[in-house]
């Protein structure tokens, strides 16, 4: 399965942060680190985070895998710097309910994140484009709570990346 269903500007987002990944970079200082294992492509990815209180002052995703599971985490990188944990953990928590079948709020910007919704065609796919917001909230978010769910990626979270 490639990504040749998906409408033509959604590829053109995906690929560009395929091809130009954001967020690979080292930080000065990891407050937070997490990695998640998607088996069922052998996508992996590793995420930093570095923190000014509870606001994310920088992120590093590395990691590898396919161009849905690169682009999302690239996607992430972009989306979270700045934010608070509780707003990348909603962030993350609406992706995973719009990759899960519900209709993007109009009054929330997912910025690139939008171009993953495509995916959802591929039911394959779905757990790509999840996997570093999956990780993320295993990562930062341990003490919320309502990070984790059956049947998510969230089993392999804390095993081993690269090699
Ligand atoms: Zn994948």
């Amino acid at each position: 399965m490639n990504t040749n269903g998906l409408d033509q500007l959604y590829r053109e987002v995906i690929l560009d942060h395929h091809r130009h990944p954001r967020g690979r970079h080292k930080l000065h200082q990891v407050d937070v680190e997490a990695s998640g294992l998607n088996p069922s492509c052998g996508d992996e990815v590793t995420l930093q985070l570095e923190l000014d209180g509870d606001r994310i002052r920088d992120v590093a995703v590395d990691g590898r895998g396919c161009a849905v599971s690169t682009a999302s985490g690239s996607i992430l990188a972009e989306l979270i710097q700045g934010l608070t944990l509780d707003e990348a953990r909603r962030i993350a928590e609406l992706f995973k309910k719009v990759m899960h079948g519900e209709d993007v709020p109009d009054e929330i910007d997912m910025g690139d994140l939008e171009a993953l919704t495509g995916v959802r065609k591929f039911p394959v796919r779905i757990k790509c484009a999840l996997l570093p917001w999956v990780t993320l909230l295993n990562a930062a978010l341990d003490d919320a709570g309502a990070a984790r769910e059956p049947g998510g990626t969230g089993g392999a979270v804390g095993g081993e990346a690269g090699e």
